[in-house]
């Protein structure tokens, strides 16, 4: 038997832990609100998921760094055979002695949120003064004490300015970092009581047509640097040479899905399964009847197509089999 036949397959699942954050910004799709697990709680839901065959657990939020259980919670998830990753805007992690901590207790990989290199635009988006240092002093604790991280950036119309050299930022900085998270800012509902923040700000909701360019930079740089990366919420029309990147794509491919517990604000946690994108509150145009890429792509979404209408889709006309073969990993690229 060789060693990847004896890996277990990672079957993973998300786990709100806390609604507290300790940012506030601007575009966040799940606004904080002042609600959390206890241990018995995480247990519970720990339980489920064993039973579902789930072997990961991702601890989210809000900002899973602000529950006093986290460091118990990741203990317990090991004790269950669990590995342990948590979602962070790494602010917490400035603090070397909690970053060991949560090594210790098993933690074994972050994706740490930062959305700018320029202190001024990081203060905007976070609505936290001076927070940017701490983050990327997070993000040097981690990598000093072995932890493994990737970077989520949520594109909107502030870093879509300079998104490649910010990357190119991270990348110099950063060598070790292999793996890059873009997620295109959600404008919808997070639950039906409260709404994504940036329903009002549109001022940083990023239009289609401004950020083909950029991304088109950051893509390139990104291979080029030979990073790994994923761009969520983005039609292939606008990823055109890279679209095997694209989040949605590759759930569709491989038909992968996503799984959370929900904290939800006046009722009842919920659990929330979704195998298909394409249902995600996403929409297709007419543009889209007759493009190549239709089976393959989510759309956008429709709170997207709300505002704006779909007058920035085009249709696409190269053959979707090459982005499936790369998504397979049937071609050397890598992906
Ligand atoms: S035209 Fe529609 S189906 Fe085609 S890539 Fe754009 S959004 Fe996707």
């Amino acid at each position: 038997m060789n060693n990847e036949q004896e890996q277990p397959k990672r079957e993973s699942a998300y786990m709100q832990i806390t609604r507290k954050c300790n940012n506030a910004c601007i575009f966040c799709s799940n606004p904080a609100f002042d609600k959390e697990l206890t241990i018995k709680d995480v247990e519970k839901r720990l339980q489920f998921y064993k039973d579902k065959g789930i072997n990961e657990i991702v601890f989210s939020g809000g900002d899973p760094t602000e529950s006093p259980i986290l460091i118990e919670a990741i203990s317990l998830a090991k004790k269950l055979g669990f590995t342990s990753k948590i979602i962070t805007n790494g602010v917490h992690l400035s603090d070397l002695n909690y970053v060991k901590e949560l090594k210790n207790a098993g933690l074994e990989h972050l994706h740490i949120s930062i959305h700018s290199h320029i202190d001024k635009d990081s203060d905007f988006l976070t609505s936290r003064d001076g927070h940017l240092k701490k983050t990327i002093q997070g993000i040097t604790n981690c990598l000093d004490v072995g932890l493994h991280l990737d970077i989520n950036t949520t594109i909107n119309a502030v870093n879509i300015k300079y998104l490649s050299e910010f990357i190119g930022y991270l990348i110099n900085k950063f060598p070790k970092i292999n793996h890059y998270v873009f997620n295109n800012l959600d404008i919808g509902e997070s639950d039906k009581n409260l709404r994504s923040r940036a329903w009002y700000h549109k001022e940083v909701i990023a239009r289609l047509y401004d950020i083909e360019l950029e991304l088109h930079k950051t893509a390139k740089l990104l291979i080029n640097n030979r990073k790994t990366f994923r761009m969520e919420r983005v039609p292939l029309c606008y990823m055109s040479g890279f679209e095997q990147f694209s989040t949605e794509t590759r759930k569709i491919i491989k038909e992968e899905s996503y799984r959370c517990i929900f904290i939800e604000k006046d009722k009842k946690d919920v659990y929330m399964e979704l195998y298909d994108p394409r249902k995600e509150r996403r929409f297709k145009g007419e543009t889209c009847k007759s493009c190549k890429m239709n089976p393959i792509c989510a759309g956008v979404c429709v709170e997207y197509y709300d505002l704006y209408g779909d007058s920035e889709l085009f249709p696409v006309f190269d053959n979707p089999d090459n982005v499936i073969l790369k998504v397979k990993g049937i071609t050397n690229e890598k992906t």
